[in-house]
């Protein structure tokens, strides 16, 4: 399968519950994106499946779009854009959706929007023989579905697919909450590994006194399945530490939709 970040366009889709627009090629979409739900089919709903109201001829029946489920029009009335689901406008949600979807939107407005303007970093690969360290800018590509490094000299990282990441850790730069006077040489120890689904929102950059000072990624190459590690560390003379934070926490979140939208397809 191609690598390329550049490939894939997009189309236009109407499914019952409303218009898509879609990557072209389902191997080219957002990795943060939640397959469309089957909808519970109308013969096996004769009460809303919230309040138990009895559909009739003037209690009408509505599908929530995320979870698929049948409801009266009370406990399904809330349109929220649900861009997770490519809906290109609002769409009719249960409660639970809605509440669900608003907190989730957050993300696509600002940690998303982090993740595609990028942050610097020091690069480096552990594991390799020469382990150069090189300021970057990471960012993510256009489709969601890769890191990319520009700006790195002369040995330029490809960019690393994010759906081939298998493990991703937090490193710290200790107790001092001043900041890391030199990050490159502190001790980076990690705070947890992914995956960690069940409680992600435990770990942010700034932990009390435990401050971030990087992102260490293992990734699997997709041709030779080889094991790849490299990591993004806060340098202490970058000018904007604090972008550099908010996109250690914005990839945070994203690997948990990432996992999240896994487990919705059934991966
Ligand atoms: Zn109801
Ligand atoms: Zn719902």
């Amino acid at each position: 399968m191609a690598t390329n970040p550049n490939q894939g366009g997009k189309k236009l889709v109407r499914s019952k519950s409303g218009l898509r627009m879609v990557a072209a090629n389902s191997a080219f979409r957002s990795p943060f994106e939640l397959e469309e739900p089957p909808w519970v089919p109308d013969s096996e709903c004769s009460q809303c499946m919230s309040c138990k109201a009895k559909f009739d001829f003037v209690k009408r029946k509505h599908h929530c779009r995320r979870c698929g489920k049948c409801y009266c029009d009370k406990c399904c009335q809330h349109k929220v854009a649900l861009p997770r689901l490519c809906f290109l406008d609002p769409v009719r949600l249960c409660y639970d959706c809605a509440v669900i979807t608003q907190k989730e939107n957050e993300f696509y407005d600002k940690q998303l929007k982090v993740l595609l303007h990028g942050a610097a970093f020091q690069l480096s690969c552990p594991d390799d023989m020469e382990n150069l360290s090189e300021p970057c800018l990471c960012k993510l590509s256009a489709d969601h579905r890769f890191l990319l490094f520009e700006n790195a000299g002369h040995a330029k990282h490809s960019p690393v697919e994010l759906e081939q990441v298998v493990a991703i850790q937090i490193l710290t730069a200790g107790e001092d909450s001043q900041g890391p006077s030199s990050p490159l040489s502190s001790p980076c120890s990690p705070i947890a590994p992914f995956p960690v689904i069940s409680s992600p929102d435990n770990l942010s950059p700034t932990e009390g006194n435990i401050v971030a000072n990087g992102l260490s990624i293992k990734h699997k190459e997709r041709e030779s399945g080889e094991i790849r590690h490299l990591q993004l560390i806060i340098s202490a003379t970058t000018d904007n530490r604090r972008q550099s934070l908010a996109f250690v926490g914005a990839v945070q979140k994203g690997v948990k939709f990432m996992y999240e939208a896994k487990e919705s397809r059934g991966l």
